[in-house]
């Protein structure tokens, strides 16, 4: 085996002036089921180095285009500490205007970026919304003791955007709870579009309609791996059977490229996997490089 670079392939800007910034978290202090998401940023790393830089989707050449691989935080004991981090590091990234890529880890990081981006205004002052992919709701008040449990990503993060501003798609996985919590008062709900809605439907009409629910020009976009069905993503920490295609997750990410302000990827476990999970993980972090940059290009153009 040939050894490969420890960074992100092709991520050979310096921090400054890089347009995408990607950042590991290796981090799963708090999972549930089953753990390693700690590995997951290195996994993705490593597989990153099977592709082309060349995207031929979106004319897009990765050598062309500046990204930074600033390598991976620390791994914290406690959640509270990882996302303390999480947020000023996210917040120096936005500082410098780059696009911020953050690998998980698992998805309790994912309120710590949007309070960053929360905090520098990202999508101005009309602010931004968020979209999660997920099979889960993520949205319990605490889950064992925790409050910011991975279990309760989406409910931290509705509290910091609201959750008229955000919505989920994947779902197909919720407690008894969390339901009550929606049903008790329909404003505490996660407005959600379940995995066979997009089956019946399709990923367009449900990008659509999740848009008009957010109602905002500007989208933070999380995807926790275990949204795509255990046949695409088998390296996961929770895995939950009847989920997306890799496709659908391709055409989300392509149709909201022109709107996004910044993009984590969670929950890939590298040692319950047999290599193909970490390489769609690589794969899904360079469609977003990509088919931003294409974005912004036509924009200016
Ligand atoms: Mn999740
Ligand atoms: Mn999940």
């Amino acid at each position: 085996m040939v050894a490969r670079p420890p960074y992100f392939a092709d991520a050979n800007s310096p921090l400054e002036g890089a347009e995408f910034v990607i950042l590991g978290v290796p981090f799963d202090a708090t999972s549930s089921f089953r753990s390693g998401a700690r590995g997951a940023p290195n996994a993705m790393r490593d597989a990153s180095w099977n592709f082309e830089t060349y995207l031929m989707e979106h004319d897009v050449d990765l050598i062309d285009v500046a990204i930074h691989d600033s390598g991976n935080l620390e791994d914290f004991a406690r959640p509270e500490d990882m996302m303390e981090v999480v947020k000023s590091s996210v917040g120096g990234i936005l500082k410098n205007r780059s696009f911020p890529i953050v690998m998980g880890g698992e998805h309790s990081l994912t309120p710590a970026v949007v309070a960053a981006l929360k905090e520098w205004k990202s999508g101005g002052p009309e602010g931004f919304g968020v979209i999660v992919l997920d099979a889960h709701m993520d949205f319990r008040d605490q889950y064992l003791n925790m409050r910011n449990s991975h279990a309760c990503a989406s409910r931290r993060t509705s509290e910091l955007v609201g959750p008229a501003s955000m919505a989920s798609i994947g779902v197909r996985s919720v407690s008894g709870e969390e339901m009550e919590h929606i049903r008790k008062d329909p404003r505490n709900g996660l407005r959600h579009i379940t995995a066979d809605e997009v089956r019946r439907n399709g990923m367009a009409a449900s990008v659509k309609k999740a848009l008009e629910w957010v109602g905002k020009r500007k989208v933070y976009l999380s995807l926790d791996i275990d949204c795509l069905d255990p046949a695409y993503a088998p390296g996961t920490g929770t895995p939950e059977p009847f989920g997306l295609t890799a496709l659908d997750a391709k055409e989300a990410i392509d149709l909201l490229a022109p709107m996004l302000v910044g993009f984590d990827i969670v929950e890939i476990a590298p040692n319950y996997d047999n290599g193909n999970t970490a390489a769609l993980g690589a794969r899904l972090v360079r469609e977003v490089i990509a088919a931003v940059h294409a974005a912004r290009k036509g924009r200016h153009a």
